[in-house]
């Protein structure tokens, strides 16, 4: 990249996605300050190029473009308007949430840094850790289309299925929940019905690759069964309570949407189920292993690269 195209960017959150997103906008040529309460995760940054910077007041008087990728509302809430927040910063003019916190998060923390001049965007991404170490994501963004432009080459690198789905802040985030939430539901669904193979007997390896050949194949079952259940590491890189988290997030839109969400409520029942069994901090391919202990089966094999 030239040294012209090369911007001043913030990051904040360098945990199994900003981790990295922080690596490529480096090796692209961007100038990158982080922010992080994992000491070590700011070692590895800083080790690749990255300055540092205390709190988020601090990253914002310096950089004028912010990005966050946080685990969940409250936490994006403190980050950006919070005491030593974003807001309390005064170079920064574009802040970028990469997190999945929900179009009413992202509608409160656009109207909480508007006054100082700070142009919201919300890009919450689908794709995994295989997808930001690869620069492969989707980047849903929606908000102001000019904030947009300036971002889009660093967007890019991030994720180069990056795109503007809406004009209202929030739009990203509301494509994103029915995404993930579909992606949950799916997994839940794949992990019920391939116990049940496991049962009847069903060699494991060939039914998930025939089924990863016909209609009921999804992301699931291409990923998370395919490359992390079937081999029993069950290291696809999302945490449970994180899926759970997107899966409430997007059950409060349906309210409020008046939408019926009959498939996915039950579905959600499940996950919540694992989380009050000790699984809130596993890996969210550890589902499985609710319907294999119900069913006295497991969904075991060689696996393949997923
Ligand atoms: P993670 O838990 O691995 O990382 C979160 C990071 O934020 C950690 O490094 C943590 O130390 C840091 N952090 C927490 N509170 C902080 C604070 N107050 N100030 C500064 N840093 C703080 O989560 P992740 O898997 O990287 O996910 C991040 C976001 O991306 C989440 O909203 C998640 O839903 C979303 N997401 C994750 C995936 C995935 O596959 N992991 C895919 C798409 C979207």
């Amino acid at each position: 990249m030239s040294e012209k195209m090369a911007q001043d960017i913030g990051f904040i959150g360098l945990g199994a996605m900003g981790a990295p997103m922080v690596q490529r906008l480096l090796r692209a040529g961007h100038r990158v300050v982080v922010h992080d309460l994992n000491a070590a995760a700011v070692r590895v940054a800083t080790e690749a190029g990255a300055q540092t910077a205390a709190s988020p007041a601090e990253i914002a008087a310096r950089v004028p473009i912010v990005m966050v990728s946080l685990p969940t509302p409250d936490v994006v809430r403190r980050v950006a308007l919070g005491e030593n927040g974003l807001v309390k910063g005064g170079q920064m003019k574009i802040y970028v949430d990469l997190s999945t916190t929900g179009a009413r998060a992202a509608v409160e923390v656009a109207a909480g840094l508007a006054p100082h001049g700070i142009a919201a965007l919300d890009a919450p991404v689908s794709g995994g850790v295989t997808g930001a170490t690869a620069g492969t994501l989707a980047v849903m963004v929606s908000g102001d289309a000019a904030a947009f432009e300036t971002v889009r080459p660093a967007l890019l690198e991030i994720g180069r299925n990056t795109m503007l789905v809406g004009s209202q802040v929030g739009q990203g985030q509301t494509l994103k929940l029915v995404n993930n939430l579909m992606c949950a539901a799916n997994y839940a669904v794949a992990s019920e019905c391939l116990v049940m193979g496991a049962k009847a007997g069903l060699d494991a390896d060939i039914m998930v690759d025939i089924i990863n050949k016909s209609s009921g194949r999804s992301f699931a079952s291409e990923k998370f069964v395919a490359g992390a259940v079937l081999n029993r590491e069950f290291d696809f890189g999302f945490l449970m309570e994180l899926m759970s988290k997107d899966m409430r997030l997007a059950l409060e839109e349906a309210e409020a949407a008046g939408a019926t969400m009959f498939t996915c409520t039950a579905a959600k029942q499940l996950y919540a189920y694992a989380m009050s069994h000790g699984q809130a901090q596993s890996d969210v391919t550890t589902l499985i292993k609710v319907l294999e202990q119900w069913g006295g089966a497991t969904v075991e094999g060689k696996g393949s690269q997923g």
